[in-house]
């Protein structure tokens, strides 16, 4: 039993439209006596927030609000640290358990923690192309603030040489322009210029905007810091202005029969 009544929710708020929050991330916001994230992520759930203390700050100083989070928390507040699509992809919910841990928490004696999952980007952005993930896939982050852009391009080429449909997040920025660009350089050497990408902005936002391109022209598009890329693996097709990858390698299925049933 936790000795102190505090409680840190870490709660995914998936990509910015209310369709797409869970129930217990409602309840989670609901029952928080302080919530704390970066102001983008506040402003979308901004209706919920009503007679709640708030923290926010901007994007740099994200251990500071872990910091404050935890503080409130084992001072008896029920917290509610919100992120943005999964709270555990590229989200707070590790830095949060990096500082809690490093501040002597315990699972069993100290304040209670619940990570509460949500649609990510990558969920959100296939769903709005058609079906670009229904085969192997990975998650790569063009972001070198924490991850050194050598351990990055190792990982961009293990997963073009592995035919991984990828997602890549954090793009580019004002500042960093030049990494989708070498990114798209290291596609293109185990790939065709004709592969598939789908590049996603804002999706289910405001601002939405969806355009099917292939690996040669990626980069004419518009990338910004709400973008999701999805780059096809060898069987990705596009038809119908839908992005598909195969389920099977291997025609395991066979569709003649199914559109026999549909006749
Ligand atoms: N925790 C978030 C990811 C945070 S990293 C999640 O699970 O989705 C920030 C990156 O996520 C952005 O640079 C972009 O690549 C992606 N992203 C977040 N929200 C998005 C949205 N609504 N549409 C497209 N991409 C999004």
């Amino acid at each position: 039993m936790a000795e102190n009544s505090g409680k840190l929710y870490l709660v995914s708020i998936g990509p910015g439209n209310e369709n797409y929050l869970t129930r217990r991330a409602l309840a989670a916001i609901a029952e928080a006596e302080v919530v704390v994230g970066y102001k983008t992520y506040l402003n979308l759930v901004k209706d919920l927030l009503v007679g709640k203390e708030i923290i926010g700050s901007g994007m740099r100083q994200e251990l500071e609000r872990c910091g404050a989070a935890c503080k409130l928390a084992m001072a008896g507040k029920k917290v509610a640290m919100i992120s943005s699509g999964d709270v555990g992809i590229y989200g707070m919910a590790g830095p949060s358990y990096e500082v809690l841990l490093h501040s002597g928490w315990e699972p069993e004696s100290g304040i209670e923690v619940e990570v509460i999952p949500g649609v990510t980007a990558l969920s959100s952005c296939a769903a709005l192309v058609g079906a670009p993930l229904t085969h192997d896939f990975c998650a790569i982050s063009l972001s070198d603030l924490m991850t050194p852009w050598p351990v990055i391009e190792k990982r961009l080429k293990a997963a073009a040489e592995a035919d991984f449909v990828i997602a890549l997040y954090n793009p580019k920025s004002g500042k960093r322009t030049q990494h989708i660009i070498e990114a798209q350089k290291i596609f293109l050497s185990h790939r065709s210029p004709k592969t598939p990408v789908a590049i996603v902005n804002a999706a289910f936002r405001q601002k939405e905007q969806i355009t099917l391109s292939n690996l040669a022209n990626m980069t004419n598009q518009q990338i910004g810091m709400q973008t999701t890329l999805l780059i096809g693996n060898s069987q990705t097709f596009i038809r119908a202005n839908t992005m598909i990858t195969p389920r099977g390698y291997t025609k395991k299925y066979d569709i003649d029969e199914v559109i026999d049933i549909l006749k």
